[in-house]
């Protein structure tokens, strides 16, 4: 018999051993070869040594998971970061100010004060926009957040919710000392932006709202807005904190936006009729249409009370829609019942978001076919500030509606920019002078004056005017020595029903 044979050698044991060790993952495991340098312990060292190669594998294979895994937590942190910011301020965005706001509610009142949400909307970035183009525009937003940030604590959070809204999230201040935020805000916004040669003013109308036990993070911001929406009401550029009173008030507004929705098809919408007259013959060279709402429980509710209101809610394409086919067709009407009283022009008023309707054009063109009326005897009256704008989708519509015959007037010259260099460049014939320029014409020299020299300015542009709001006759004979030729207003009639306007025509004679 060898020695050894038959009987269990123990370093295969400790062999059998060590390979379960190692094959349940105890790479440090190594197996102790015996001194008889047999096969058996070539076999132990080439174990251990797999074994070390493993642990190094395994090293490495560990240590790139963890570089992987550190990066995927950079990148997620990063788009976390992405999802929660506005890219061009670097501002946080509404996701975040949510987040801040119901952080701030549910962890309650903070030095003994509760939160506060401050929201700000400029008031004529539209307008910055537009004339000067986008990349001014994201300049004047870059600027805005800036000055917000440097008037609150680093604590408090800034946002950018879209567009030209802003939010602050102001905790740990007393009710005054948000007001004194909300102020320096403002403050922060009545200097101007240099923009290249340029300086813009982008001031901002300003709502805040104190949270209220009870009050969601929603209704807080809702709230804010509801009081920003107020500050704009009442002239813009201005800080208004929430009363609870505003509630009523918004919701009326959106009682009156469902029934302005129905107003055009139930019948309770009604066009009235003021006349323009050539000052010196006293002859009706114009009809303008005027929009009338027949409320049923209110009775009659007049344009400067809901137009404003439709134009926010877009309904004033329905209601520009309906202006235009009851206008026509009335002077269609007018026309058959006495052709040669109807010379005069047809005038209807346009919004400025009814320029951008597409079928718009299309419009005109087959009402004016539908009812038999040359688009010459057609005028469409556009306030100033549209006329103004750059914007190439409007300037191409008026650009079509011109070429299509359609007399283009500038609505309530006067009252907006007053950018009279502009005037040659606008595509327009008329200029509408604003009441508001007339007013003191009998009493006040100073008003004289500029009338006629707006009047004169008009007519250096080559365009006529008509000066609009005439209530006295001394008003009109003070216009027509001025050198005005059109003229409107209560003195020579109010706005009336289609039925009395061909009788008024008939009566029509001269005054003056
Ligand atoms: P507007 O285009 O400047 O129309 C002239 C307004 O001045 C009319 O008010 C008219 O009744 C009033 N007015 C006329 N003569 C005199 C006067 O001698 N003295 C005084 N104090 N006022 C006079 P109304 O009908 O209340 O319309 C207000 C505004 O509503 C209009 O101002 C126009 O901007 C808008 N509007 C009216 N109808 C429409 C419409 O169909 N579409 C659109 N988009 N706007 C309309
Ligand atoms: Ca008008
Ligand atoms: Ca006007």
């Amino acid at each position: 018999m060898n020695p050894g044979e038959g009987v269990e050698d123990p370093r295969l044991e400790q062999l059998v051993d060590g390979i379960v060790r190692l094959a349940a993952g105890e790479l440090n495991a190594r197996i102790e070869p015996s001194e008889q340098g047999d096969a058996i312990d070539a076999v132990i060292t080439g174990v251990n040594l797999l074994a070390e190669e493993l642990g190094h594998i395994y090293a490495d294979l560990e240590e790139r998971v963890a570089v992987r895994t550190a990066t995927l937590r950079r990148t997620q942190v990063e788009l976390e970061r992405m999802a929660k910011t506005d890219a061009l301020t670097g501002l946080a965005n509404r996701i975040m100010l949510n987040e801040r706001i119901h952080d701030a509610i549910r962890t309650g009142t903070d030095n003994g004060h509760a939160p506060a949400v401050l929201i700000l909307d400029l008031d004529s970035f539209k307008a910055i926009n537009d004339t000067l183009g986008h990349s001014a525009g994201d300049a004047v937003l870059v600027e805005v957040s800036c000055r917000l940030r440097s008037v609150v604590q680093a604590s408090d959070t800034v946002a950018r919710l879209g567009g030209d809204e802003f939010a602050v999230l102001i905790t740990g201040a007393s009710d005054d000392e948000v007001m004194l935020i909300a102020h320096r805000s403002w403050e922060a916004l009545q200097e101007g932006v240099e923009i290249g040669a340029e300086t813009v003013w982008a001031t901002g109308s300003i709502g805040i709202c104190l949270h209220d036990p009870g009050q969601s993070a929603e209704e807080l911001v809702r709230d804010a807005d509801i009081a920003m929406y107020q500050a704009k009401a009442q002239g813009r550029n201005r800080v208004q904190l929430f009363h609870p009173d505003m509630l009523n008030v918004v919701q009326e507004r959106s009682r009156i936006t469902g029934e302005l929705r129905m107003a055009a098809s139930s019948g309770q919408l009604a066009l009235h009729y003021q006349p323009v007259i050539e000052l010196a013959s006293g002859k009706v060279t114009g009809i303008e249409a005027l929009l009338r709402w027949h409320h049923p429980v209110r009775g009659t509710i007049m344009p400067d009370s809901f137009i404003g209101l439709a134009e926010e809610t877009g309904l004033i394409l329905e209601l520009g829609r309906w202006v235009l086919n009851e206008g026509i067709a009335q002077l269609g009407r007018w026309k058959q019942e006495a052709p040669q009283l109807t010379e005069f022009r047809l005038h209807i008023n346009l919004s400025a978001a009814e320029l951008l309707r597409s079928d718009l054009l299309a419009d005109v063109n087959e009402t004016l076919t539908k009812n038999d009326i040359e688009p010459a005897r057609l005028v469409l009256e556009i306030t100033e500030s549209v006329l103004m704008s750059r914007r190439t989708g409007e300037q191409q519509v008026l650009e079509k509606l011109r070429a299509l015959g359609v007399g283009l007037h500038i609505d309530d010259f006067g009252t907006g920019y007053s950018s009279i260099s502009y005037l040659r460049a606008l595509p327009a014939d008329t200029v509408k002078v604003d009441r508001s320029l007339i007013k003191n014409l009998e009493t006040d020299p100073r008003q004289q004056k500029f009338v006629s020299a707006i009047l004169q300015l008009i007519s250096a542009a080559e365009l006529e005017a008509i000066v609009e709001g005439i209530e006295t006759a001394e008003q009109a004979a003070r216009l027509q020595a001025m050198g005005c030729l059109y003229g409107q207003g209560y003195y020579f009639g109010r706005p009336a029903p289609a039925a009395a306007i061909l009788d008024r025509i008939r009566g029509s004679e001269p005054r003056l």
